[in-house]
């Protein structure tokens, strides 16, 4: 067969979707997914309406300016239209930021363990993934993130709360690292899961955007907002930044129905706020009981609990599995699980004190 003219990109790893439960009857005892870090409460009826009223236009394409969700998201924080660029999903907003900074033979630098994407969309760029190991307490290393940027370096990303490790930077922190950090390279700070912190010294990411011309801020309404399904994310931007971004988007990438709901969202934020509140004392409580199982846990400021077993991860994801909850493993490292609705969380202390009684979650650490 004839070999094609295309890129080689067997580098690249394939992005794994958290599993899911699948289609076909309900289980009895229902399977929780709890791999991908989604919200699990159904859209709030404001949302579903919103919706329902911009079915009769799917024959046009979407709006591209969005002029009345940018109007909604520069009122909330305070910045100009000028600043704002929306994705298909906060992912795409970082596709862009990656193929606006950094091209063949650049260097993105960014912590690891983190959101599996990074690498790979770097790599798309046909850009070199510079990972930096997380410290021994899953934080990010900045003397080590410093040493790693060279010449070639052309974005850092600092992800806050971290995935998979829901660790924190503090404010401090991360001044101190933008002290450091040459001021001609773009840092990105990933929020993506900033709704569910609620540690009271970490970094903003929009105010730190306000007084540093090479910092951008992603946020997604994939998480809080829960509305994964629909694909719908923004970057805060210095306005030279934004406007490369949009030259490397997806024309129409963000549809009108995403625009829709994401604007019913931003006007039901109280509703919103109630559910992530539910979801931080769940998540509070999972990882209080876990502690007093003896499990190690790290302090998260999202909405998912890393537990970093080192080799016990693929036997205790089985164990996760076989009573029904689909987590996410990280094979020799550690098992993310999402904060999902009250039974499932229960089932998660459960399945441990089975493991911790049978010693698979202290092995082998
Ligand atoms: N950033 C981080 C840190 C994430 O974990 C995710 C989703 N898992 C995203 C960005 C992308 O989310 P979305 O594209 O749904 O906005």
């Amino acid at each position: 067969m004839t070999r094609l003219r295309m890129r080689d990109l067997s580098a690249i790893p394939d992005y794994k979707p958290g599993k899911a439960t699948g289609p076909g009857t309900p289980h009895d005892p229902p399977v929780y997914k709890l791999s991908s870090n989604e919200n699990p409460y159904p859209p709030l009826p404001s949302v579903a309406r919103a919706l329902a009223d911009q079915l009769s236009a799917i024959n046009r394409y979407p709006e591209t300016a969005a002029a009345t969700l940018t109007s909604v998201v520069c009122e909330r924080f305070g910045v100009h239209p000028a600043n704002l660029v929306f994705g298909s999903g906060s992912v795409e907003v970082l596709s862009q930021l990656i193929r606006a900074t950094a091209g063949e033979g650049d260097e993105v630098v960014f912590a690891w363990r983190s959101f599996e994407a990074y690498p790979m969309l770097v790599l798309a760029a046909g850009a070199k993934p510079v990972m930096v190991p997380l410290t021994p307490d899953h934080e990010h290393d900045f003397d080590a993130m410093l040493a790693a940027i060279t010449d070639r370096t052309r974005l850092v990303i600092v992800c806050n709360p971290n995935n998979p490790t829901g660790t924190t930077v503090s404010q401090d922190r991360l001044d101190d690292f933008l002290a450091r950090v040459p001021s001609d390279i773009v840092v990105l700070v990933d929020e993506a899961y900033v709704h569910f912190n609620r540690r009271t010294d970490t970094a903003v990411g929009i105010e730190t955007m306000r007084t540093h011309d090479n910092v951008v801020v992603a946020h997604t309404f994939s998480k809080a907002y829960g509305l994964a399904g629909l694909r719908i994310g923004y970057a805060l931007a210095p306005a030279p930044v934004a406007t490369a971004m949009r030259k490397v988007a997806i024309p129409f990438g963000v549809t009108s129905l995403a625009q829709a709901a994401a604007v019913a969202s931003l006007r039901a934020e109280d509703e919103l706020t109630e559910r992530v509140e539910a979801l931080v004392a769940e998540r509070d409580r999972i990882a209080a009981g876990l502690g007093r199982l003896g499990v190690e846990v790290a302090e998260s400021g999202g909405n998912f609990l890393w537990l970093p077993l080192g080799d016990a991860t693929a036997a205790a994801a089985g164990a996760f599995e076989n009573h029904g909850l689909l987590v996410r493993p990280f094979d020799g490292d550690g098992i993310r699980i999402t904060i999902g609705e009250p039974a499932a969380n229960d089932r998660i202390l459960a399945v441990c004190a089975r493991l911790g009684a049978d010693a698979e979650l202290t092995a082998a650490r």
